[in-house]
């Protein structure tokens, strides 16, 4: 007998109720395991002696350390700042002393230790001065901003940090905010007593979220096994705040878009977000703890947790986070000695945690206390008889057994096409399988092989882009360096002409240089020819001007003759003066006075000769 029930539909049109609700394809009913755990109020934990925090606790980059081994600390004191974009602050949940800030095995699916800030509790449980928000007065960008600082992240499980989600509204106008509330895995029962006994705070924060999103319309969903919270909720909810709409106990209707799709007969294409529609899901436990941060200043120290299973005393608790888990058992009085291991979640999406010791992290919804009995090991699996049963169960109507083939085969391109990312790891298609295969496994081999090669992929494309970058960069600097060698070359041309020397260096000088040069040469030669054609007493040697002495070699040698020209002339004139060349400037003005004055008496005896007596 094919164990898929369709509930959806069939509940709706046999009862006549909900008439509002619409129905998704497939889906599974397991065995519900919550009434163990919903008939006691929240509990309260004992302060715990030791806290350990993993600083992965939310989906995204790790956040910021602030503190130092042997620091002192307040309950909700910011002890790591979210970092980067997507990220969430962590903060202390009671007073204390910093211990270790070390890697420890946290709840995490891979068994790895990470790391984590230990304190040791000092009894006393003191507040850090808190600061609650008026958000009625405020502006919706301060608000967010706050809110990064509040470590609130999706408390269903998914543990996306919630400031992000509310900032995103600015690209996409959001008109219906969806409360899940359905809590839809077998044994989880925490948002159920939540709603139960905190309704009226879980109202206030879907104000504040509806506000933030600027959402006129707000419907909580809340599965039909849960009647007493569905009763709270639509008692704390004035006219007008939201519409508490229950649907039928169906896994996985808790899945955000299997929700909407049941509340508003609206299927989110897989390619786009719910977003893009005007639709936001918020967890019931989140909002709550959003109107805690801005009603009261409390950051996100502590959640509810399923405490069920093979323990003594199935339970709700409030926990603070970094709570051990002996702690949190020996508060429903203790696991039974026949107990294997413990999962976290449920039994559908949960995961066996790595040992007994890990702390509750924001993640932690469920501890199930397991036994053989319970969880008995699958059968060996066998081969898929093409039955089909895993096509109907499916809620993202995939092909589950095409999926197997492809991962099995490692035909990993194949399953891509078949759309493997768009599965939700529900299990559906494994708790109808009667062949008994793992096909969840497989799912999550073949995802692992394909983002491991996608991003192998990506670094090569990073590597190959920086190498073209890097060619493309030196051909440029060639261009440039042979560019400039052929302006140089072009400006020294006409320098080499006027040289006349093909073979004069390529450095080229300035045209205000060569005018200098040119200038001096000139002006020696001239001085040479004037001194030459005087003959006589030479004129004092001037001293060579600094554009001669900087000249050429060609230059010089035309200062040089100019020089000996003036040499000769003062050798001569000093000779004929019968002086040393030392005093030769002197002479030639005594020797000129005598031609001056011989001149004068040679005038005087021709104009006596010329005069009659
Ligand atoms: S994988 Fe299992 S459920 Fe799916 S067709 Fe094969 S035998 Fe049937
Ligand atoms: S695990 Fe994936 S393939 Fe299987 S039923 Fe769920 S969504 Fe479909």
């Amino acid at each position: 007998m094919n164990t898929v029930v369709n509930f959806a539909s069939h509940i709706l049109q046999g009862l006549g109720l909900n008439k509002s609700v619409h129905a998704f394809n497939g889906g599974v009913h397991p065995p519900e395991h919550k009434i163990e755990s919903s008939t006691q109020p929240i509990g309260q934990l004992a302060l715990p002696k030791i806290l350990t925090l993993p600083l992965r606790q939310h989906v995204g980059y790790l956040p910021k350390v602030l503190v130092k081994v042997g620091d002192q600390v307040l309950k909700g004191q910011l002890l790591a700042e979210a970092e980067g974009t997507v990220s969430a602050a962590i903060h202390a949940p009671t007073s204390g002393t910093v211990t270790a800030i070390d890697a420890q095995i946290i709840p995490h699916p891979s068994g790895l230790p990470d790391t984590c800030i230990t304190i040791s509790s000092d009894g006393l449980d003191t507040w850090t001065a808190l600061q609650p928000v008026t958000w009625q007065k405020t502006d919706k960008k301060t608000l967010v901003d706050s809110l990064r600082r509040s470590g609130i992240v999706g408390l269903g499980g998914a543990t996306f940090p919630s400031h992000i989600k509310l900032r995103s509204n600015s690209q996409s106008t959001i008109h219906t905010l969806i409360i899940n509330a359905a809590e839809c895995e077998p044994y989880i029962t925490c948002d159920d007593l939540l709603m139960r006994e905190r309704a009226s705070e879980i109202v206030a924060g879907i104000e504040i979220v509806k506000h933030l999103l600027g959402a006129q319309k707000c419907i909580i969903g809340i599965e039909d096994n849960k009647p007493l919270a569905g009763l709270a909720m639509r008692a704390a909810c004035q006219p007008g705040q939201a519409l508490v709409q229950t649907v039928p106990t169906l896994y996985p209707s808790g899945d955000a878009r299997r929700l909407i799709q049941l509340l508003l007969d609206l299927e989110i294409p897989s390619d786009k977000r719910s977003t893009d529609l005007g639709v936001q899901v918020f967890n019931v436990a989140t909002v709550l703890a959003i109107y805690r941060y801005f009603a009261f200043g409390e950051p996100s120290i502590s959640r509810i947790v399923t405490v069920t299973g093979n323990v003594a005393r199935p339970q709700n608790f409030e926990v603070l986070f970094g709570t051990p888990l002996p702690d949190l058992m020996s508060a429903a009085g203790g696991a039974h000695a026949n107990t294997s291991h413990y999962i976290m979640g449920g039994p559908m999406m949960g995961f066996d945690l790595p040992n007994s010791q890990v702390p509750i992290t924001k993640a932690a919804n469920c501890i199930i206390a397991a036994t053989a009995d319970l969880f008995p090991a699958a059968p060996p699996a066998m081969p898929c008889i093409r039955c089909t049963r895993c096509a109907d169960a499916c809620p993202v109507n995939l092909q589950p057994q095409e999926l197997y083939w492809f991962a099995k085969s490692d035909n990993f391109e194949k399953a891509r096409d078949y759309k493997l990312f768009d599965c939700i790891e529900c299990g559906c298609c494994s708790y109808v399988c009667p062949s008994t295969i793992p096909l969840v496994q497989y799912y999550r081999y073949a995802k692992s092989e394909i983002i491991a090669a996608d991003k192998a992929q990506e670094a090569a494309d990073l590597a190959r882009e920086r190498n073209e970058f890097r060619l493309a960069r030196i051909e440029r600097e060639k261009l440039e360096r042979a560019q400039k060698h052929a302006e140089r070359a072009a400006a020294s041309k006409p320098e080499i002409s006027r040289a006349g020397n093909s073979d004069a260096p390529t450095a080229a000088p300035s045209d205000a240089a060569v005018t200098d040069k040119q200038a001096a040469i000139a002006a020696a030669i001239a001085r040479a020819k004037a001194q030459k054609l005087a003959g006589g007493a030479a004129p004092a040697q001037p001293t060579p001007t600094a554009a001669e002495v900087k000249a050429s070699p060609a230059d010089k040698q035309a200062l040089i003759a100019a020089a000996i020209e003036r040499a000769k002339a003062a050798k001569l004139a000093a000779a004929q003066a019968g002086l040393t060349p030392k005093n030769t400037e002197n002479v030639s003005a005594s020797v000129q006075a005598e031609i001056n004055q011989t001149d004068a008496l040679r005038e005087q005896v021709q104009l006596t000769k010329a005069t009659p007596d």
